[in-house]
């Protein structure tokens, strides 16, 4: 039977309070953009090269850029309609150059004309790792996940063959991210069976599902719907901030440390979401590559917070206009933890984007004078007093930064174990072998170091920015 592990969690971390604007309801169908813009780099692994041309007609599904021969995922078209654009842009979430196509859709009434995907007829359980993968590897599907999913192809940093374990993030811990929980609620039946595609695709391994204790409904649905399957494990977990980042996952639930720096597959793990598991299934029974994704849409400025599926490449403009941004705001791609402030309503929806969240803005000038749209220092949110049961976040820095008062509140929140005042400065001062004793490389990014700091300081980004220099001065040397 499904084996059922008991309470666990991890040091450190946080719990986020009920906040305004939470995505809720029934999973929404975002509508088709009239344009989507899609960066060749999206998710795990390197740009592929694109094979279409401006002017060229292109269904949805089509392959517009594939290297079988570089770590990479192929990018597909989004909607129906025609390729109008084929130049270099940058990425929206990092800002790093990137080749970029633009598609208009079709004309109304728009239909889509699918390119469906190249599966065989009959079981998927017996058709083995190789054609699973294949399909998966066509599918898009692969490139989700911070170190990919591996197949036969080069998808992730290590064969299918090297993998023992396979482990689903289904714990939501970051303040607006509901979409792993939207597609648990109503996509459960994809949700069981993508769980044996994937554990097929990797050679019958072991799966282990953490999920948040707070849906003791689904833990008791899934134990007794595979209740024969002694391959699942399940998980009942704290939902404290970050407990679904990879290396909290697996020290939580298998109790093993990932070297840092290093991907899970190198203890023979690899981690996945709800998203992906759903997106196995669409695949493999349904013929259907992944062209949209579930995106967590909310925030303090949201008038209609949601959770929708959405076309990758949609622009994030539409979607703010569609469910009512209050401005002014400051928009974010992903959590507003480790997410970033885009300022471009061009800015597209990626694989990667789990929400766009759009925080109120103070009034203020005194306040964003220093950080209104700083790139990716969204950690500075503030939670202010509740308004009824619920809180509201904002974007509202009381004064500016000030000197570090020692009081520790960084290192007790750290859920690495990490110095991050110590590893800031030393990437401040330009100590970067101080910065490496210090273990830099075992900062998983989430920003809790930030958000704590009653001095304001941008403790994430002086690391960001001192692994960066150790990176560059690797690849010099
Ligand atoms: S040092 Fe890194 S891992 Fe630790 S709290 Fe800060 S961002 Fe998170
Ligand atoms: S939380 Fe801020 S003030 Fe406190 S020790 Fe860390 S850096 Fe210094």
């Amino acid at each position: 039977m499904a084996i059922v592990g008991t309470l666990k969690t991890f040091k450190g971390g946080r719990y986020f309070p009920r906040l305004q604007g939470l995505p809720r309801g029934p999973l929404r169908e975002g509508p088709v953009p009239p344009r989507v813009h899609l960066p060749l780099r999206q998710g795990f692994g390197e740009e592929p090269d694109p094979l279409v041309e401006v002017g060229q007609r292109v269904r949805t599904g089509e392959v517009l850029a594939r290297s079988d021969e570089k770590i990479s995922t192929p990018v597909l078209a989004s909607l129906t309609g025609t390729v109008v654009r084929v130049e270099e842009g940058v990425h929206p979430l990092d800002g790093e150059p990137t080749t970029v196509i633009t598609l208009e859709a079709d004309p109304e009434p728009y239909r889509d004309d699918w390119a469906p995907l190249d599966v065989p007829r009959g079981n998927f359980e017996r058709w083995g790792p190789e054609e699973l993968g294949r399909i998966l590897y066509e599918a898009g599907v692969t490139a989700l996940g911070k170190w990919g999913f591996p197949t036969p192809f080069r998808t992730a940093p290590a064969e299918p063959s090297a993998i023992r374990a396979l482990l689903v993030n289904a714990v939501e811990a970051e303040p607006y991210l509901r979409g792993d929980r939207a597609l648990l609620f109503e996509e459960f039946e994809k949700f069981v069976t993508g769980l044996k595609i994937l554990k097929s695709a990797l050679g019958n391994i072991e799966v282990h599902v953490g999920l948040g204790y707070d849906l003791p409904h689904v833990l008791e649905e899934l134990e007794a719907r595979m209740e024969y399957h002694d391959w699942l494990y399940l998980h009942p977990l704290l939902p404290k901030y970050p407990q679904g980042e990879d290396e909290v996952l697996i020290k939580t639930i298998l109790n093993e440390e990932v070297p840092a720096g290093r991907p899970p597959t190198d203890l023979g793990v690899v981690v996945c979401d709800v998203q992906l598991v759903v997106a196995a299934y669409e695949a493999v029974v349904e013929a259907r590559p992944m062209v949209d994704r579930v995106v967590s849409i909310g925030g303090s400025a949201m008038a209609q917070p949601v959770n929708a599926r959405v076309r990758l490449g949609t622009p994030v403009g539409d979607l703010l206009e569609q469910f009512g941004n209050q401005g002014p705001s400051r928009v974010i791609v992903g959590g507003p933890l480790r997410g970033s402030s885009v300022t471009d309503v061009d800015a597209p929806i990626t694989r990667e984007a789990r929400a766009l969240v759009a925080l109120e803005e103070p009034r203020s000038p005194s306040v964003t004078t220093r950080w209104g749209f700083l790139p990716g220092a969204d950690s500075h949110v503030r939670l202010l007093p509740p308004f009824g049961r619920e809180k509201r976040a904002t974007t509202a820095l009381v004064g500016g930064t000030k000197p570090c008062i020692r009081c520790g509140d960084c290192v007790d929140i750290c859920p690495q174990n990490l110095f991050p005042i110590e590893l800031a400065e030393a990437g401040e001062r330009g100590d970067l072998e101080r910065a490496e004793e210090l273990t830099i490389f075992a900062c998983i990014e989430c920003g809790l170091c930030s958000y704590i700091c009653p001095s304001k300081i941008d403790l994430l980004e002086g690391i960001r920015k001192a692994k960066r220099w150790i990176r560059e001065e690797r690849l010099e040397d």
